[in-house]
């Protein structure tokens, strides 16, 4: 394999000469040494009696602590509309929404559904189901009704708080066939004709009491259920219990560099993990102010938010780095950024393109970290002390045990050689571990194989520790005898200046079992052309050499991804082949 050290690209240097903020992690060896999760945990308040609950440690410790009048979040809406909101506030309305929930007949353990865009109410409600000890479960709200009825049939619905809109849309004609599902809370509502069997989340709260004594959780009892489908196969239901807010404190802490002054713009929707986990819990566990803006991607916007709102850690994925990349840095000249300190990315390969396009186009690196719904939180990070290699996820978070394994009849071989491929596995133990697929014990236990868990994902690990992404296990190419990440090819053809976007898969192929086939999406003032291919060809065949390189290259307006983001290669390669395309509840653009 040619990734790794032996890239075409400088190592980035570690920033923190120019940006006045010492980072949290000052030495990665230092801290590893004396890291333990006990003291992560003591660092915490803890309820009382010895319980955990995430909400009390997101807001009402900081209360307690004197910090109440610390602003908590910021609302941007669509239209212009802004709402700031304390912690003191967060306090009163999540102990209302709990109330609200209580009152009900919801009670621990029940599972409460979200379905909305980024309104307050959904972080709202959120949080005050986890006050609750309830069960929150976020569903994006472009979903259709089908992914929506069969998420919350599996996931067993008591409630869902959503709009009337999205009520009527999408959930009104089957509701009644989930008979657990008891109460529906509206917002932006009608108050004068609800629809029939629903109710005002305003007037619930409003009904409701402002104190609340928070139902008394323990660690392990669950708090989030998160459907994840990645790229491939059916929905599971990962569940999360209140013990992950003590990696969420660490990783928002140490990964992502959080303070408390900083104001962190978390772009994922709280539909996804990432948007949960780091647009919500992580930031103000570290008592940090969120940037929530409801409106989709839009560059001019965006680069508006940095600077107006002075965000000062920013978390984005690779599709929409890609789509600033795509767009140029002219515009960015526009915009004062003076204040963004720290940038990271998750969701997919970050690829050493765009490392590289941030450092000239921010004067920052992106830092790229890796994780999955599973994991709960960031496991391997590119850390604010550390310097960059562009095209590697970084190191494993103190804490946490990574490793290359191999599988074996037998269990599972711990690959030591440097740059050697194999499975990424963690050992077992971590906080934010999911507890379950739910409903699905069977599902569960395969992850776990000789005492580690093992991803799914190829990786390797460079003599540094560092750790270079391959590809998903499924998405692996067998060529000639060669085992091709996608992401090394895909990186490549990024490196070429018309090439916006790349999907590489494994085509079968009667000589090679199988041949390399790329999908490319150009950037704008490139257009597709048999000279362009040829080009695009000769590129990756001097900068991979032929056994790596695509032997066929197919141009596409867009390629297919799911609503977090990833390319899905999964469907690339089905719709080559002429086979079943599979469950595509979340696929968002389509290449058709
Ligand atoms: P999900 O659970 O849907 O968030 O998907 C997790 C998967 O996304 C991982 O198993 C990886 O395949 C991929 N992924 C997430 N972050 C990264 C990253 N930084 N580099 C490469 N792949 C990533």
């Amino acid at each position: 394999m040619r990734q790794g050290p032996d890239m075409p690209w400088d190592s980035i240097h570690k920033q923190e000469a120019h940006t006045g903020t010492a980072p949290n992690l000052r030495d990665y060896a230092t801290v590893c040494a004396g890291f333990s999760w006990e003291a992560a945990r003591r660092a915490l308040d803890g309820l009382p009696d010895g319980g955990l609950n995430i909400a009390h440690e997101a807001i009402d410790r900081h209360v307690a602590h004197g910090r109440g009048a610390h602003p908590a979040l910021r609302w941007l809406g669509k239209a212009g509309a802004r709402h700031d909101f304390t912690y003191a506030d967060l306090k009163r309305l999540t102990d209302r929404f709990a109330n609200a929930l209580r009152t009900l007949g919801v009670a621990k353990g029940d599972r409460v559904f979200g379905l909305m865009g980024r309104l307050p109410e959904l972080y709202i409600a959120a949080l005050g189901t986890l006050k609750n000890g309830s069960v929150f479960s976020p569903l994006f709200s472009a979903f259709g009704p089908e992914p929506i009825r069969s998420r919350m049939e599996l996931g067993d619905a008591k409630a869902l708080v959503t709009t009337e809109a999205l009520y009527r849309k999408k959930v009104m004609a089957w509701r009644h066939e989930l008979p657990k599902l008891t109460h529906v809370l509206l917002v932006e509502c009608n108050e004068a004709a609800l629809p029939e069997g629903t109710l005002s989340l305003a007037q619930a709260m409003a009904a409701a009491s402002e104190t609340f004594a928070i139902e008394p959780t323990r660690p392990d009892d669950m708090a989030l259920l998160h459907f994840t489908s990645g790229t491939t196969g059916r929905p599971k239901g990962a569940v999360h219990v209140h013990e992950a807010v003590v990696g969420h404190a660490v990783t928002g802490r140490l990964a992502l560099d959080i303070h408390p002054e900083d104001r962190v713009w978390c772009t994922a929707d709280p539909g996804w993990v990432t948007g949960m986990s780091y647009g919500i819990i992580a930031p103000l566990t570290n008592g940090a102010t969120l940037i929530v803006d409801e409106a989709e991607f839009d560059a001019e916007r965006w680069y508006g938010t940095l600077q107006n709102e002075l965000v000062t850690v920013w978390y984005t994925a690779p599709t929409a780095i890609r789509m600033m990349m795509k767009i140029g840095t002219e515009i960015i000249r526009k915009y004062d950024l003076s204040r963004l300190r720290f940038l990271a990315s998750v969701g997919e390969p970050l690829n050493p393109e765009a490392v590289v396009w941030s450092q000239q186009a921010f004067g920052r690196p992106f830092h790229d970290n890796w994780w999955q719904t599973e994991t709960g939180g960031i496991m391997i990070a590119n850390f604010a002390s550390m310097d960059i290699k562009p095209g590697s996820m970084g190191r494993p978070i103190p804490g946490i045990e990574a490793a290359i394994v191999e599988r074996k009849p037998e269990g599972v071989a711990v690959v030591e050689k440097p740059m050697a491929m194999g499975e990424l596995a963690l050992k077992p133990g971590w906080p934010s571990m999911f507890r379950g697929y739910l409903h699905e014990d069977e599902r569960y236990k395969k992850c776990f194989v000789g005492g580690w868990y093992l991803t799914g994902d190829l990786a390797m690990r460079d003599a540094d520790g560092y750790f270079w992404f391959v590809g998903r296990a499924d998405d692996v190419i067998k060529s000639s005898g060669h085992l091709i990440g996608p992401f090394e090819v895909e990186s490549a053809l990024m490196e070429h200046p018309a090439v916006a976007e790349a999907g590489v898969i494994g085509k079968p192929d009667p000589m090679a079992g199988e041949i390399v086939k790329a999908f490319v999406a150009l950037k704008g003032g490139y257009a597709p052309s048999e000279d362009l291919r040829k080009e695009l060809l000769g590129h990756a065949r001097k900068r991979l050499g032929p056994a790596v390189a695509p032997k066929e290259i197919d141009f596409r307006a867009n390629l297919p991804k799911t609503r977090s983001g990833k390319i899905m290669r999964r469907l690339l390669k089905a719709r080559e082949l002429g086979l079943p395309e599979g469950d595509l509840s979340t696929l968002e653009s389509d290449e058709r």
